[in-house]
């Protein structure tokens, strides 16, 4: 029997040979230098800021060459695949701007002249190439039972010896293709492997992107190659993927270092080129127990999962920049230093993404690139976001902004539209904890007890209040105006109308313009501090003012 005759007995009906598909899927007419790479999730879960993060890179680098980022779903592990898993898995990404140029767009359909872009519909694609290795003599099916590999896995632990399939211990490779043939027909199932021409005792070199040099052994073991569901393993269907798919760069994360000595094999065995390979260390934060850097997890920080984003108002755009922030540590002076730039002008490099200690990830630098980012917004902009993220999570709050819609933007604008913002959102949900006061109906709910600071006196309090709304405020004052007219109270009352006065003769006053503007302010918020207290008044005019002072006592 020749080994062709005994492939197609082994894999039967397969449609195209592998020299057909090498037709199918020609070069890709890019230009030089371009970088294709991609996402290849399985469909078993939601994606994790680990992902987020692999994406964010893989698409910058595609964008950056004039290449093309593309999504392959790898369901070859049917048992775990989850119901609607790819739809799930592309809305939480779209969701953070990141799309695909190829590959599966919902469940069931796909964009791109690469595919299917789904493992489960390429089974003829790898078994055309298992065909392959196995007519030359590289390939040949294994009936061990689960009780015989754990039989072994059992003698190989009794005798020190490194676990797996391999060697001497391989020994469904010494069956004959007669044998073999006659146990198919008598209905025994069985899986393929890969006759590994490796030495365990050699190395073999990845010249990995971002890690460097990295040696491994040569792998020895005889992986399986087709299951015995037919369908591929991951190992498998990674080199035939991106081999036709013209993948020049795998973007991935570190964890599968140690599996590339296996992927450059089965690269060799096919007789394609390997892609480039660039490994991702894992993000990194200090643990607050104990102090100690570990790597982020999805059981212990929330902010791991990419629902967190949304559900606590943190803009898309401050995480993407982060990302960028955590990719290449040069990008954070470059972006300092051009403010109108986007992301986009920036130039990643590989050799500039951390490698060994892994990325910190570190939540409180994010809220202030937040803060930052947000207070660049328009007070329409800011306005419409706050408006979308309470009328998902705050009822309360989105009423009263729908109620109140120019008021509101106005108290959005306090210190914002201008050359230094102030910067004190990090989330959309802050809006409402800082500014809560400015709404009569959350006023009452939220106020917090008075403390007046350095004037403590209940009587002079009214008198500071009683004098200020009826003599001095009136809401058509220019800003100037109204300090100069807050400082001529302070001399009424006995109080420096300067700090620096004050400090130089403080036997002759009972305070100083700071006190005084002190009761004003929390006397209306019961704050100490808050925003430009001119805008809130202006904002409250002058019979809300009265209301609060009058409900104070
Ligand atoms: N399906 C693999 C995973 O779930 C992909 C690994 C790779 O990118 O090569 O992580």
């Amino acid at each position: 029997m020749t080994n062709k005759e005994f492939a197609d007995i082994l894999l039967p009906n397969v449609k195209h040979t592998w020299e057909e598909y090498e037709k199918m899927y020609p070069q890709r007419n890019l230009k030089e230098g371009a970088i294709v790479t991609r996402y290849a999730p399985s469909p078993t879960g939601l994606p994790h800021m680990g992902n987020l993060f692999q994406c964010f890179i893989a698409k910058s680098f595609a964008r950056q060459t004039d290449g093309l980022f593309f999504i392959r779903i790898e369901d070859t592990d049917t048992e775990r695949t989850v119901e609607n898993g790819t739809s799930k898995i592309l809305n939480v990404l779209k969701d953070f701007n990141i799309t695909f140029d190829e590959g599966m767009i919902n469940d069931t359909e796909e964009k791109g002249s690469y595919g299917p872009y789904m493992q489960s519909k390429r089974k003829d694609i790898y078994w055309a190439y298992a065909k392959k290795l196995i007519e030359e003599g590289n390939a040949y099916p294994s009936f061990a039972t689960k009780e015989e590999l754990e039989e072994i896995r059992k003698e190989q632990e009794k005798s020190k010896q490194r676990l797996g399939y391999y060697g001497r211990w391989a020994k469904d490779r010494f069956i004959s293709k007669e044998d073999a043939v006659n146990r198919i027909k008598n209905g025994e199932k069985f899986v393929l492997r890969l006759k590994s021409p490796g030495d365990f005792y050699k190395t073999v070199v990845l010249n990995d992107l971002i890690k460097g040099k990295i040696e491994l052994p040569e792998n020895d073991i005889d992986e399986v190659i087709i299951k015995k569901d037919g369908l591929p393993t991951y190992h498998f269907a990674h080199a035939i993927d991106d081999h036709l798919m013209h993948t020049t760069h795998v973007i991935r994360g570190d964890e599968w270092v140690s599996s590339t000595n296996k992927h450059i094999q089965f690269f060799s065995m096919l007789g394609f080129k390997p892609p480039k390979y660039a490994h991702i260390a894992p993000l990194m934060k200090v643990d607050e127990e104990t102090g100690n850097k570990r790597k982020i997890s999805k059981r212990k920080d929330p902010e791991f999962g990419l629902t967190y984003y949304h559900e606590n108002g943190i803009p898309i755009e401050a995480v993407m920049i982060y990302l960028a922030t955590i990719t290449n540590s040069n990008f954070e002076a470059w972006f300092d230093c051009n403010k109108d730039a986007s992301i986009e002008d920036f130039k990643f490099e590989f050799k500039k993404i951390g490698s060994s200690g892994g990325t910190s990830y570190d939540l409180p630098k994010l809220f202030n690139i937040s803060k930052n980012y947000l207070s660049k917004l328009t007070k329409d902009e800011i306005y419409n976001r706050i408006v979308d993220y309470s009328k998902e999570f705050d009822k309360e709050f989105y009423d009263l902004l729908v109620k109140y819609e120019d008021y509101s933007k106005e108290v959005f604008n306090i210190e914002r539209e201008q050359k230094k913002p102030r910067k004190d959102y990090a989330t959309y949900a802050d809006a409402k904890k800082q500014i809560w006061y400015m709404y009569d109906e959350l006023f009452d709910k939220y106020k917090e007890t008075y403390e007046f600071q350095n004037i403590n006196n209940k009587e002079e309090v009214k008198t500071i209040l009683n004098t200020y709304i009826n003599k001095y405020f009136d809401e058509k004052d220019d800003k100037d105006t109204w300090f100069n007219k807050i400082k001529e109270l302070s001399s009424e009352l006995g109080y420096a109308s300067e700090v620096k006065e004050y400090k130089n003769n403080p036997d002759l006053y009972k305070g100083h313009v700071g006190d005084i503007s002190m009761v004003l302010r929390v006397a209306l918020t019961t704050k100490s501090m808050t925003p430009d207290l001119y805008e809130i008044m202006k904002l409250l005019g002058k019979d809300r003012m009265n209301e609060r002072f009058s409900k104070i006592y």
